[in-house]
């Protein structure tokens, strides 16, 4: 193209933009470029690439270390063997090196093993294996995470039916994240994964397939108890996903990406919180439910609690065993806070003085943001952050006297009899009815069916209705 043609072009869609009142920022434009990224795609004349980012993961991949790391590896190759000519000789020299004889640790590669390592690497990160990613075409999203790694695979559905990558992807954890739970830890993953890949999965049905069974529940459900899994589940919220398990030796392109090292790990750490909104109590503390020690966790200021603490008849015992170094699980935290390490690894307690205590339950229980839990799934959250002697059996009883659980309970409750049969003896003694709708509504404004019929002769009526108002109902059946 000349540069006449180029200035020509830009002369066009500037004239459409100013046309339609949008305006550049020029420090943003990059112009007469040859090469442009979009939406995962690198875009050159004459040629649509995927993106090298995608493919970071595998190309900084180094040779293995551990005899797991290389059978993740190999295991991850072996999903693509049929797209390699002579795969299993080309694999072999690898292969020995999983053998249950040589030690756990491997040797440093000769320059065999990797020129070999190289070429399977090369193989994953091209044409056929590698496939662009189209418009069209389900993607599914492999996800798993080892202990200081997660490892990503993006497949999308090809119009042969079958799932070829697009991407590969892995992130290092940071310390803190290391902490996590495995449960957390793959949750952790789905996150990243879906925040990272959203230009390719949103607004379309995808699915996830991670190797932990349990985050499958967990992620759908709302009776985990969980807090980090239950921000998570918000946050994923926004897209249309599935979650399904897919046992761990299936699950091996995800499983070598979280195994095998990499050449300069992104361990940037990864944003895992909901933007969330700071409520202020009328008496000045900032509510934060999740840290227990904070004053936020209490309806009242640090310095409030510890005076509340001060004079309560139970703390007051506490400190003082505490003061005779009598073996505890009670301890004074960094704001002065009288608190209990909880059975539970981990779990600490503030122990609440019995002045704060009804004040602790009833947001737990009937505020807007608690909606009534059961008394044990109020224990259980109540538990991990708070303590106090009587603090389950005031808890059960809260529950029982709730109104609004009385209420709700009332209405669940099976005041169903047995099941028994009413024989028809004659013709309309008795009549059975039912309406079918909405249903597509025609030109006249009909919308309903009412179906009636008479339990002896069967003999059917159907009356179109515009709607089932009980008034409209009644009258259409004494007409009958
Ligand atoms: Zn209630």
């Amino acid at each position: 193209m000349s540069a006449d043609e180029h200035f020509s072009h830009l002369d066009k869609i500037f004239t459409v933009l100013s046309e339609a009142g949008i305006t550049l920022k020029a420090e943003k434009c990059h112009l007469f470029s040859n090469e442009v990224e979009y939406l995962g795609h690198d875009v050159r004349p004459g040629r649509i690439g995927v993106n090298e980012k995608n493919l970071k993961a595998l190309r900084r991949a180094k040779f293995p270390r551990k005899q797991t790391q290389m059978r993740s590896f190999l295991g991850m190759c072996n999903v693509y063997w049929r797209f390699v000519s002579n795969y299993t000789k080309v694999a072999s020299p690898l292969n020995l090196l999983v053998s249950s004889k040589l030690p756990k640790h491997l040797d440093p590669p000769t320059q065999v093993k990797q020129m070999v390592f190289d070429r399977l690497r090369e193989l994953l990160c091209n044409p056929p294996v590698l496939a662009i990613p189209r418009v069209e075409g389900h993607y599914i999203v492999d996800v798993d995470a080892s202990y200081d790694q997660l490892g990503c695979c993006l497949l999308q559905k090809q119009p042969t039916g079958e799932y070829l990558p697009v991407g590969y992807f892995s992130k290092g954890f940071s310390a803190s994240q290391m902490n996590y739970t495995v449960t957390e830890l793959e949750g952790l993953g789905v996150v990243w994964t879906v925040s990272m890949l959203r230009p390719y999965i949103e607004v379309r049905k995808f699915l996830i397939r991670c190797d932990h069974k349990a985050l499958k529940w967990r992620l759908t459900t709302t009776a985990c108890t969980n807090n980090r899994l239950n921000r998570w589940r918000i946050l994923l919220s926004e897209f249309d996903y599935e979650v399904e398990y897919k046992p761990g030796v299936k699950h091996a392109v995800a499983d070598a990406l979280s195994r095998i090292p990499t050449d300069g790990v992104d361990t940037t750490p990864i944003p895992e919180e909901l933007p969330h909104v700071a409520v202020t109590t009328r008496s000045g503390a900032v509510l934060d439910p999740r840290r227990p020690e904070s004053s936020g966790a209490y309806p009242v200021p640090v310095d409030e609690l510890v005076k509340a603490q001060e004079e309560d008849s139970f703390c007051k015992k506490v400190w003082q065993e505490l003061n005779d170094d009598q073996p505890t699980r009670f301890y004074e935290s960094a704001d002065g806070i009288l608190c209990r390490r909880g059975y539970v690894v981990g779990e600490q307690q503030g122990v609440v003085p019995k002045a704060m205590q009804e004040d602790i339950m009833t947001r737990e229980h009937s505020s807007p943001l608690a909606g009534h839990p059961g008394s044990t799934k109020m224990y259980r959250t109540l538990k991990r952050k708070y303590y106090w002697p009587s603090l389950v059996a005031d808890v059960y009883g809260l529950v029982a006297s709730c109104e609004t659980c009385a209420k709700n309970r009332l209405m669940e409750k099976k005041r169903t009899t047995a099941m028994r049969l009413f024989s028809a003896t004659e013709p309309f003694a008795a009549i059975a009815g039912d309406i079918l709708g909405p249903l597509p509504r025609t030109p006249e404004g009909y919308e309903y069916l009412l179906v009636i019929c008479d339990r002896l002769s069967k003999v059917t009526r159907v009356v179109f209705m515009k709607d089932i108002t009980a008034l409209h109902v009644l009258s259409e059946l004494l007409d009958v």
